[in-house]
């Protein structure tokens, strides 16, 4: 049975197992013309197919065109079957959004400091990393409710919470003595649109008497925020006050060039899509290059990102990359850890004397 439900949907119901149901499809494609002509115009045809299988006489016929158009939409694929997974996810988001908004109040919320080090272990910088471990639906990394406390708007009060745990932390590093280096906070572009916030992160660090200098802001590409204009001046008058500015991620993104130009950067870290295996591909290390040479115009310094073996931080060193975060040097570290490793300033030999101390 065939209807069309307007003019650039169709419907067809058969009665058809899951795998016939592709072949049929499949034929049906095959037999279409790939192109219309219109008024001596070739018209390419564009066509997805969305589908939905019925496992019996429970399900209403609109429940079944409903989900047979939103699988038809869901990707650029020629077939899409509708999955109840899709659905999940949306609830899914939903409950994350729900008890991550009570996390903070309850707790649940910790931060780890990841080393950022030159070649020889040296370390030249801290970036603080969120934790959720939910009593209810247990660890959840920041890379999935980070991006839905983002849509929510969420990610804003996440951020004030970091902000005021970490100018307690580096207060509490700065009176025992520690000699400190640069801790970077990410930031999400929900916090750029706030009319205060350049405001709340001045007030916060001079009540915890901490010099700009000592905080990083990290912007990602998702940090795209609404208000362009208003961003802007956010970030200028944050880089105006001592603040450092880094693009996150850079290079997986599509406007990473653009803010390169527009916004005052320091640092450029460059995405560990582009470190991972550097010593064995040539394109990648041509790319690497060209980002090297780029930033060395505008006077910004590079950070590899992801670094997970010695083969990889040779070869960044040889192409002009200094400076490195990634696993081969320190996973992020519980803030306990923090203090000795401020004290030996160097992520290489705070590891040899951990196992020293393991082995005593
Ligand atoms: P990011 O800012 O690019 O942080 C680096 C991520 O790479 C971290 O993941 C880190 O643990 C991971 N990483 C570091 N070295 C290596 C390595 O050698 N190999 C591999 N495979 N991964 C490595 P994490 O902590 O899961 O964070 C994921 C993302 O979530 C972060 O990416 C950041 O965009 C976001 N995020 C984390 N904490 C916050 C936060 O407090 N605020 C905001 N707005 N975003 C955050
Ligand atoms: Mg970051
Ligand atoms: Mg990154």
């Amino acid at each position: 049975h065939m209807a069309s439900v307007d003019p650039s949907n169709l419907i067809i119901v058969s009665e058809l197992s899951d795998k016939d149901a592709q072949s049929l499809i499949t034929t049906f494609i095959e037999q279409l013309p790939q192109n219309i002509i219109i008024e001596q115009q070739k018209i390419p045809l564009d066509i997805q197919v969305g589908v939905s299988l019925s496992n019996g006489l429970e399900d209403r016929p609109e429940k079944l065109v409903n989900n047979a158009l939103y699988a038809a939409n869901s990707s650029k694929l020629a077939i899409n079957f509708y999955e109840t997974s899709n659905l999940e996810r949306f609830i899914e988001h939903q409950e994350i959004n729900i008890l991550l908004s009570e996390a903070i109040a309850n707790n649940e919320l910790h931060i780890v400091y990841q080393p950022k080090v030159q070649g020889d272990g040296k370390l030249i910088g801290l970036e603080a990393l969120l934790r959720w471990n939910s009593p209810v639906i247990g660890f959840v990394s920041p890379a999935v409710f980070i991006p839905i406390a983002e849509k929510s708007g969420l990610v804003t009060s996440i951020t004030r919470w970091l902000i005021s745990n970490i100018s307690k932390q580096i207060c509490d590093w700065q009176k025992a003595g520690l000699e400190l280096v640069p801790v970077a906070i990410n930031i999400s572009g929900a916090d750029l649109d706030q009319e205060n916030f350049h405001e709340h992160l001045v007030k916060t660090l001079i009540d915890h008497k901490i010099e700009p200098q000592l905080i990083e802001l990290e912007l990602t590409e998702s940090a795209s925020s609404i208000c362009h204009k208003k961003a802007l001046s956010t970030i200028n008058y944050l880089a105006n006050w001592g603040f450092k500015i880094s693009l996150d991620d850079f290079g997986i993104g599509y406007s990473g060039l653009s803010k390169l130009i527009s916004y005052p950067v320091n640092k450029v870290k460059i995405d560990r899509q582009f470190i991972k295996d550097i010593d064995k591909d040539e394109r990648k290390a041509q790319v690497i290059e060209a980002i090297i040479a780029m930033c060395k115009v505008f006077d910004i310094e590079i950070l590899a990102e992801g670094t997970e073996n010695f083969a990889e931080v040779d070869t960044l060193i040889k192409l002009g990359c200094h400076h490195f975060q990634g696993y081969v040097f320190s996973k992020p570290m519980e803030p306990k850890d923090i203090p000795r490793l401020l004290m030996i300033q160097n992520v290489l030999d705070y590891n040899k004397s951990k196992t020293l101390v393991h082995r005593k």
